[in-house]
């Protein structure tokens, strides 16, 4: 006797009784296997059919060979999984609704009560807000370390650090910090390291592999690489979603433990999304890096505006010589960075000339986030993020610059326009 059901399938045959509505939906034709294109096809699924209850029994919703629900895995975002894997240099991947669900991920699968977390002093804002609001109500400390001094690392030291957070650089304040310091001081101590990689990208330098050329098991690196694909990966500004990546297998399965027991699925679309846009991230990245290091060095040249330029390719930016140590390379003398730079306007101008140069601008609308095609502009207030005033900067207004896809003749020109705009303004008096 053959077996009824569908080798492939494994549904039974249509039954020639079934009403309209059943044979729509158990209706048997399946196109042929051996689909091939470009892009993966997009799987979307909350139930995953199962052949048989002996199939069903013997899958394992972390068994990265089978399918069990929508939540656990598609076809789509186990691509996706894989290929950022390969970009940041590890070899497990998590997916999360955003890069701040990532960080909360992270803290969430790693941290219990009494224990305590380490944060950089110009940590991603709303991580901090996380660990303040969200973990303290668990029992979960934090403290604060400066990102420049290595040595602060051992004076915010407890007996219940767990986990340092690193970033590289500063999302707003652009210090690079001397990752192999970082690292080698938190690893002596017991305590594992996570990286916030969304500047570096996977591209900037290894965050597994932070001294080139140690053998295979040798390497030193961050045991958890945080991206929020929200920016570069997705590359255009409508896509949320962030990952975490190890090398660690028994890590990768903590975080898989606490990522299947919050629930934190991602859309097939979203993935989509972001699958459709990585072949062109190198590109993007290259661009945006080279239009932003050009403004930020035109910004560098107008010092009777700017009292600081904040880029860590920049000589004189906070951490420079931090970021040619991980980003330079023989290959890549110039190194790569973010599409990112901050300025501090000269103390003279007035927070409303400031915010008058910020609503001239045309091409750089004003809004949060990078990496996608629209370049933007922000203005921060140092004072609410970091008090007291951190030494190594200056006194004054700071705006952060995302560089997007534009020509970055017309970047230029429209900081020109915006200048004068500031200018004007201290002419009506309003300053
Ligand atoms: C944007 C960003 C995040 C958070 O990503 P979302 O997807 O917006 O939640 C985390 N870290 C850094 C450095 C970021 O720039």
């Amino acid at each position: 006797m053959v077996d009824p059901r569908d080798e492939r399938t494994g549904s039974a045959p249509p039954d020639r009784g079934w009403s309209l509505a059943t044979a729509l939906i158990h209706h048997p034709y399946r196109p042929p296997a051996g689909f091939d294109a470009p892009q993966p096809g997009v799987f979307k699924a909350s139930t995953v059919f199962f052949p048989s209850v002996a199939a069903m029994r013997a899958r394992h919703w972390s068994d990265r060979r089978g399918y069990t629900y929508g939540l656990h895995g598609t076809p789509t975002s186990f691509t996706l999984q894989e290929r950022l894997a390969t970009l940041e240099g590890g070899s497990h991947c998590t997916l999360a609704p955003s890069g701040l669900a990532a960080i909360a991920l992270v803290d969430l699968s790693l941290l219990a009560a009494g224990d305590e977390v380490l944060l950089p002093q110009n940590a991603y804002g709303p991580g901090l807000a996380l660990a303040r609001d969200e973990l303290a109500r668990y029992g979960i400390g934090h403290r604060l370390y400066d990102p420049l001094r290595p040595e602060s690392l051992s004076e915010s030291w407890g007996p219940r650090v767990r986990l340092v957070w690193v970033e590289a650089a500063g999302s707003v304040t652009m210090e690079f910090p001397d990752l192999v310091a970082l690292v080698e001081r938190s690893h002596r101590s017991g305590a594992l390291v996570a990286l916030d990689n969304t500047w570096g990208s996977g591209l900037a330098f290894r965050p597994f592999d932070l001294v080139p050329g140690r053998s295979a098991g040798q390497e030193l690196g961050v045991d958890l690489s945080v991206h929020a694909l929200t920016k570069y990966p997705s590359g255009g500004g409508d896509v949320l979603m962030g990952s975490v990546v190890t090398r660690d297998a028994v890590l990768h399965r903590r975080i898989e433990q606490t990522h299947m027991r919050l629930g934190l699925g991602v859309g097939a679309n979203d993935v989509e999304a972001v699958l459709r846009a990585l072949p062109s991230l190198e590109l993007r990245y290259d661009a945006q890096d080279a239009a932003a290091r050009t403004l930020a060095r035109w910004c560098a040249r107008r010092s009777d505006v700017f009292a600081q330029v904040l880029h860590p390719a920049l000589e004189g930016s906070p951490g420079h010589a931090h970021w040619r140590v991980s980003c330079c390379t023989a290959q890549r003398p110039g190194g790569r960075a973010a599409g990112l730079f901050s300025v501090i306007f000269d103390a003279r101008y007035s927070q409303a000339q400031v915010d008058a140069f910020c609503d001239a601008l045309r091409c750089f609308r004003l809004g949060y986030s990078w990496g996608g095609p629209v370049s933007l502009v922000m203005p921060y207030d140092i004072q609410s993020l970091r008090a007291p005033w951190p030494a190594h900067l200056a006194r004054g207004s700071l705006v952060r610059f995302s560089v997007g896809l534009e020509a970055v003749e017309d970047l230029q020109r429209d900081l020109e326009q915006g200048l004068r705009a500031l200018e004007r303004h201290a002419d009506s008096g309003q300053g």
